[in-house]
């Protein structure tokens, strides 16, 4: 009889404070990905705010059920061997904890930034505007980041560019693939 491994496509979650270059390494781990031939889809916290996590806030509860739902579509595409990759702050570890506990294929990526760096580059303004007050249970500012203690992978984009971070993140699906004999050299 012959043997079918089935295997899920990873799901790679990026965790880190806001502006610390989430959405970026996602976009560039997905063209790569994409130029392979696999099929990604990018969850980019924000625009998951606009849909499925939508009516949600920034209190401890809310925030953990964003985590909650963002993992169930994460799951439900994974299952149709499409790589999947999280950009959410995902500040508590309990609620990281869970998912990675239902997740048999979730790469936990730790994006780490130094605050000081962070408020310096503040693409959007919202670290200003959080220290004036102007935004409430702002993470890292005026609301807790529990960093992870063990991710699958440590990136520290203030001394690190976008490209290296991507290329840390594809070399660890990579190694992985082939460590799981699944769909090797795909990456
Ligand atoms: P997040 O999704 O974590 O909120 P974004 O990717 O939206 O972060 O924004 C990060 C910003 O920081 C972008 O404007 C990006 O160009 C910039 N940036 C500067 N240095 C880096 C780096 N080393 N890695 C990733 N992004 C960086």
């Amino acid at each position: 009889m012959k043997m079918v491994a089935f295997a899920l496509a990873p799901i790679v979650w990026l965790t880190g404070l806001s502006a610390a270059g989430k959405s970026t390494i996602a976009r560039g781990v997905r063209e790569r990905l994409t130029q392979s031939g696999a099929r990604v889809e990018v969850l980019d916290g924000d625009s998951m705010r606009e849909s499925v996590c939508r009516g949600l806030g920034f209190s401890r509860e809310d925030r953990d059920e964003s985590v909650r739902r963002i993992a169930c579509v994460a799951e439900l595409l994974s299952r149709h061997d499409v790589t999947v990759i999280v950009a959410a702050i995902s500040p508590y570890r309990e609620a990281r904890a869970a998912v990675r506990a239902r997740l048999a294929n979730l790469v936990e990526v730790h994006v780490h930034c130094p605050l000081d760096v962070l408020e310096a580059r503040d693409p959007k303004g919202l670290y200003a505007r959080a220290r004036r007050g102007e935004i409430s249970n702002f993470t890292g500012i005026s609301d807790p980041y529990e960093a992870p203690s063990n991710p699958d992978v440590f990136l520290n984009t203030a001394h690190q560019d976008a490209e290296e971070s991507i290329s840390t993140v594809l070399r660890f699906l990579n190694d992985r693939a082939k460590l799981h004999s699944y769909a090797p050299e795909r990456y």
